[in-house]
């Protein structure tokens, strides 16, 4: 079942009516309060036309709102590619937060889930679509019982009428956060990724135009089209633009979600926003983006975090799960682990990447590392595997060859 990735349909009125509270539901603002303080106003707008499609757009495009999943794809020429397509257009939310470190999308629908909400109505009218599949990730079952309520409660008060919401859970693949193998999942099939282009805009879900969001995209919406651009571009250090919600864990003394300039140093964000340093740990190294972003050492404290400022050093940012690592910590053995999850996630599809990964697990559990021979193994996961997660794999140990040699060689 988890390898399958299946996701299960339910009806949301019969769930809410028939099953049990949670024991641990989060205190999250319901759907009166946020209204009370202006919540679906902004909907209305766009819903009678007063704030036309074009001006939200053109907003979104000047803000600079890029995909918050991970791969920073601008988020107003997406809604421009579904809406100059022909309809039906469907929607799909990613909602399967898997990479690890990563815990924001939780973190915000556990506080505010209409801010979410109602973001994926307004990107939904905008661009046209007239259902929208939400994928949560089965490991957030509170969060599913918010939506649940949340959704029923819209449904109620008829703000859903121009896009029905359907919720869907995933079953613990992480690859079913993969756009396309998720759209497999929703679909009711095994969550191989599939081969892009044709882009999921063109040719998503049932082969329809799909616009598809990461949770946190959508949670900015209603901010931005209300604030302004300018509100959100405003914001950014060290030349970049913009808001990141970075999840930290690891060796810091208060970890958590930190909503930060992007393009905030390393160092800022551990004294800054962490507290510096655990007692006891001193700054070794950190990860930028969970487990496919590579490895960075301490002495590269001054590198701006944002979208595209680490590829030259063979990193990333993604979904901005910073992990701070410590004289505590053992490089091989980070890299040991990340390799065996991505061995246990790998979906099998290409060989590449199913039999890469297996192989350097082995290599990787050596007492000496064969540095040829993993160069030319990633070299091939790299260039071969159909999916980012194939191709990202290698990413760690690239790293700690070339940050941390004295430690692996
Ligand atoms: P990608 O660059 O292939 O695509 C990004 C988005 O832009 C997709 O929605 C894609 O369909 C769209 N796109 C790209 N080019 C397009 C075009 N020409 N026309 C229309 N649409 C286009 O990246 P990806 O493989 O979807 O995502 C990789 C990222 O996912 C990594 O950065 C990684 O950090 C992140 N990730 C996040 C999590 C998480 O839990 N948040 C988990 C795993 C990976
Ligand atoms: Fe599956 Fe890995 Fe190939 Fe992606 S790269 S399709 S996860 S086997």
């Amino acid at each position: 079942h988890r390898h399958t990735g299946k996701a299960s349909v339910e009806s949301i009125a019969e769930l809410v009516a028939t099953h049990e509270t949670h024991p641990r539901l989060p205190d999250y603002r319901p759907l009166d309060a946020y209204r009370a303080e202006g919540g679906y106003a902004l909907l209305a707008k766009v819903l009678d036309g007063s704030l036309a499609p074009e001006t939200a757009m053109e907003t979104l495009e000047a803000s600079g709102l890029r995909g918050l999943g991970g791969a920073g794809f601008r988020s107003g020429l997406k809604w421009k590619f579904v809406r100059q397509e022909t309809g039906p257009r469907l929607m799909a939310v990613n909602a399967d937060e898997g990479e690890p470190g990563t815990f924001k999308d939780r973190w915000y629908l556990e506080r505010d889930p209409h801010r979410f909400l109602e973001g994926t109505l307004i990107a939904a009218s905008v661009s046209g679509c007239e259902t929208c599949w939400i994928y949560l990730r089965d490991e957030y079952p509170e969060l599913r019982e918010v939506l649940l309520r949340e959704i029923a409660a819209l449904e109620e008060a008829g703000l859903t009428q121009h896009c029905r919401l359907e919720l869907r859970r995933g079953a613990g693949a992480y690859i079913c956060g993969e756009e396309s193998a998720m759209l497999e999942s929703i679909e009711g099939r095994r969550g191989y990724p599939r081969h892009k282009p044709p882009y999921p805009t063109q040719k998503g879900l049932w082969g329809r135009p799909t616009l598809i969001h990461n949770v946190e995209t959508l949670y900015w919406v209603r901010d931005i089209l209300e604030k302004g651009a300018e509100w959100f571009a405003g914001e950014g250090r060290h030349g970049r633009r913009g808001l990141r919600s970075f999840s930290v864990s690891g060796r810091v003394k208060e970890p958590g979600v930190k909503l930060a300039p992007a393009g905030i140093t390393i160092r800022e964000l551990i004294e800054e926003y962490c507290g510096g340093m655990a007692e006891g740990h001193s700054f070794k190294g950190y990860l930028p983006g969970g487990a496919s972003g590579g490895i960075l050492p301490a002495s590269m404290d001054t590198v701006p975090l944002d979208f595209d400022t680490l590829q030259e050093h063979g990193c990333f940012i993604g979904s901005a799960a910073v992990v701070v690592l410590s004289d505590k910590d053992d490089i091989k053995n980070v890299v040991r682990n990340l390799m065996r999850f991505f061995e246990d996630e790998s979906c099998g599809q290409c060989t590449p990447c199913r039999v890469g990964t297996e192989k350097a697990v082995k290599l990787l559990d050596a007492p000496q590392w064969d540095k040829p021979l993993l160069d030319e193994l990633s070299k091939v996961m790299m260039e071969a595997s159909i999916c980012g997660l194939g191709q990202a794999a290698p990413n760690p140990l690239l790293c700690a060859f070339k940050y941390f040699p004295e430690e692996v060689q």
